[in-house]
């Protein structure tokens, strides 16, 4: 029960107003800065319900929850404002504070430094001082010698110029990533072809090299596509999440980006894939430290190579939620000058998701088509969270019959009834606000059905 007359008076004004959306405002503020956190959160929630996307409430709410502990609502409150870029810096923070809290130190420290790169004054030492990652830690090939350090690093690099990524053999294939028949294709054609078949390539004159940059909806199955790409490659990969760049220190971010490439380049044939890297790509002119252009600068080099050797064998792969976000310079010819929309998954696709997901369960006769009906709007991630939570379900009957309980459609359709898809509807939102007129070039081409569409 809140104590405080003050506030007493200025709750009974809002039971009295219940629509009045600035007293809701100021009284949910109000009770959050005097530490009153579950009835700040009613109050957040109630003023969310006034104005659904409303940055300062869902940030009000999330903070609320944050001071709570209770992490995981904290996440799912920002999810839409993450999942559209360009979210206020505070809400980059707050998001930070939660997945720290999750245990997620990686995209915690990520979150921190792409909202502090772009305002300054909501950085908080003490938040920063927790998000120091431990030692990085370079995985050799199997079979390297242990104890000393490669020969071809000189002993400075050893201390200094690690890339905290690691080289992964990856288990997928193409086979492992349903429907995006088209994707898969622009990818072969652009990847793998020139890889397997290098004669035919130099024939017409053309190097295998230059990057592709995957675009869409979060959860879609970007990384898992670039995963597949390596594996059905037989290449090694090497992923990036932007915590592994956008280092504590100033000026060492540069280095580890430039280890990062040499590690990819040490174990060519390469698939070297960078998530989220609209935060290393974004448009200098929107940078406001100059340590970030001089980052986007150093990316740029890297992927130019030395000379015209530097990258042979070393193919770029690129996610980004928010495409728009990422300077031209990154689109020319040997950089990304490939843009791939992976969609979100239409019926077909989802049925065949949720098979392949399904695939390693003991199941019972499962209609996928069935449970693709009910999940419209649904991407990858979020079927994955179906299948989980029908999984976890079918473990607790199992263990209460003794003997493993199979999978059926009913199961999987009771899991994704209480689910709800993630982002997609808000995202083509977003996508449309950036690209619509701003097509000229014929860059967003396979997005434009998608946008044009009702959602
Ligand atoms: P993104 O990188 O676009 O945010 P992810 O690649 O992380 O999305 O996708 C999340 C998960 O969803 C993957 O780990 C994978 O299990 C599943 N998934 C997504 N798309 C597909 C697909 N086309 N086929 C099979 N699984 C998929």
């Amino acid at each position: 029960m809140v104590d405080d007359p003050a506030l007493r008076a200025l709750s009974e004004a809002a039971r009295l107003s219940p629509d009045n959306l600035p007293l809701r405002r100021h009284l949910a503020e109000q009770l959050l800065g005097k530490g009153y956190l579950a009835d700040a959160e009613a109050e957040f929630r109630a003023a969310l319900v006034l104005a659904p996307k409303d940055p300062d409430i869902v940030a009000g709410l999330a903070e609320a929850f944050v001071r709570q502990s209770s992490y995981g609502e904290a996440l799912s409150a920002l999810e839409p404002l993450l999942a559209e870029g360009g979210y206020p810096p505070k809400v980059g923070v707050l998001a930070a504070r939660a997945l720290l809290g999750e245990g997620d130190l990686h995209k915690a420290a990520y979150r921190y430094h792409e909202a502090v790169s772009r305002d300054p004054s909501v950085g908080d030492s003490d938040l920063a001082g927790r998000l120091v990652a431990p030692p990085p830690v370079v995985a050799e090939p199997a079979g390297a010698p242990a104890g000393n350090p490669p020969a071809y690093m000189p002993p400075s690099s050893v201390t200094h110029e690690r890339s905290t990524a690691e080289v992964e053999r990856s288990g997928f294939s193409f086979a492992d990533v349903a429907g995006m028949d088209e994707v898969k294709e622009a990818l072969r054609v652009k990847l793998l072809l020139p890889m397997q078949q290098p004669e035919l390539f130099a024939a017409f004159g053309k190097r295998a090299g230059g990057g592709v940059l995957l675009y869409g909806p979060p959860g879609a199955g970007k990384t898992h596509l670039a995963r597949a790409a390596a594996g059905e490659l037989g290449a090694a990969f090497v992923s990036v999440g932007l915590a592994d760049i956008l280092d504590m220190y100033i000026g060492s971010s540069e280095r580890n980006l430039r280890a990062t490439f040499d590690l990819a380049r040490r174990h060519r044939p390469c698939v070297l894939f960078f998530d989220e890297v609209d935060a290393l790509a974004a448009r200098r002119s929107d940078m406001r430290q100059t340590h970030n252009r001089q980052l986007v600068n150093q990316f740029l080099a890297e992927l130019d190579g030395v000379d015209q050797n530097a990258n042979e064998g070393v193919l770029v792969l690129a996610a980004t939620n928010a495409p728009w976000y990422i300077d031209v310079a990154f689109r020319r010819p040997g950089r990304f000058d490939q843009l791939v929309f992976v969609p979100p998954p239409d019926a077909d696709a989802r049925a065949a998701i949720l098979r392949i997901l399904c695939r390693d369960k003991p199941l019972a006769e499962v209609d996928f088509g069935a449970v693709a009906k009910v999940t419209d709007q649904f991407v990858g991630a979020d079927l994955k969270g179906v299948v989980d939570r029908a999984v976890e379900a079918k473990l607790q009957e199992s263990i209460r019959a003794g003997r493993p309980v199979p999978l059926s459609t009913r199961d999987l359709l009771a899991a994704a009834k209480t689910a709800r898809p993630t982002s997609v509807r808000e995202w083509m939102a977003t996508a449309r606000n950036y690209v619509m007129h701003a097509n000229e070039s014929g860059a967003w081409d396979d997005l434009m059905p998608y946008i044009q569409r009702k959602w």
